[in-house]
């Protein structure tokens, strides 16, 4: 990776990026079940896999990689050490509670984080961080073990197969001439309708549609006049021949994208929870 393809990244925001990428946990440290028919009746009908069949966890790697995030949201963001501090002292120590929160966590569960937020007089939005970032690395196992099973040309929703999250980026294929959502909690990518919108689901392409940025044709922002939400994209056919391509670094490297949509109007809906049935989040 060349800093030049990172230029309009700030130099401490890509070093933070750089560190929370780097934070994993070994694959056994996450266990998905074989996946029956019963649970993959329930995934056709659109509920994410986290959903249907959840994995166990190892919870003591899930404790400390929370240390290990908190301690780099500290370094890149002193300002915020002390409401760091207050969410990592609020984090249950005995293994009974620990399994219940973390069985709540992956569930994204509001009432857990509700309450956990109100006890402890915590910032909703920084432990919703951690929190995400804590559960990226066993998420991805997680898609890892899981995807082999899963037909994901069935899936064409706009929100994770794997774990219901929304996506920010999205590559065009050279190869099939099909676009993929890109899940940057999981890393999974799946296929969907190349002009659509994989928030509100609105297909017209009359409200539905891209713009791309003059010095740079590889991207493109795909946005929705319904419901305001947006999407980024690279253009296969316009990256280099050999270019290995990571979406996680495409989505890093284009963030002044993110600020022209912003712009102009258009939200980043990443922090939302898509509604796939609010019964079986419950
Ligand atoms: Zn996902
Ligand atoms: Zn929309």
């Amino acid at each position: 990776m060349s800093e030049h393809e990172f230029q309009f990244v700030e130099p401490h925001l890509l070093g933070l990026y750089r560190e929370l990428h780097a934070l994993t946990v070994p694959a056994d440290k996450v266990r998905a079940e074989p996946l029956g028919k019963a649970v993959k009746d329930m995934w056709q009908t659109g509920v994410p896999l986290l959903y249907c069949q959840p994995p166990s966890l190892d919870v003591h790697s899930f404790f400390a990689l929370m240390q290990e995030v908190g301690a780099v949201l500290k370094k890149y963001h002193p300002e915020r050490t002390g409401d760091v501090d207050r969410i990592l002292a609020a984090l249950p120590v005995d293994g009974a509670a620990r399994e219940q929160a973390v069985r709540g966590i992956l569930r994204r569960d509001g009432e857990w984080l509700e309450s956990t937020v109100r006890e402890h007089e915590l910032s909703e939005e920084l432990l919703g961080l951690v929190l995400s970032l804590t559960l990226r690395p066993f998420l991805r196992h997680f898609s890892a073990q899981t995807v082999a099973h899963l037909n994901l040309e069935l899936w064409y929703r706009g929100y994770c197969p794997v774990c219901g999250g929304h996506p920010n980026f999205s590559r065009l294929s050279k190869a099939v001439g099909k676009r993929y959502l890109y899940c940057s909690l999981c890393e999974t990518e799946w296929v969907f309708a190349r002009i659509g919108c994989p928030f509100c689901r609105h297909a017209e392409e009359a409200r539905v549609r891209y713009f791309t940025v003059d010095d740079d044709q590889r991207y493109r922002v795909y946005v929705c006049d319904k419901c305001r939400g947006y999407v980024k994209a690279i253009d296969e056919s316009k990256a280099g021949q050999d270019e290995k391509i990571e979406l996680f670094w495409e989505d890093v490297k284009t963030v002044h994208l993110d600020l022209l949509a912003m712009q102009e109007g258009y939200e980043n809906k990443l922090a939302e929870i898509p509604d796939f049935g609010e019964e079986v989040k419950n």
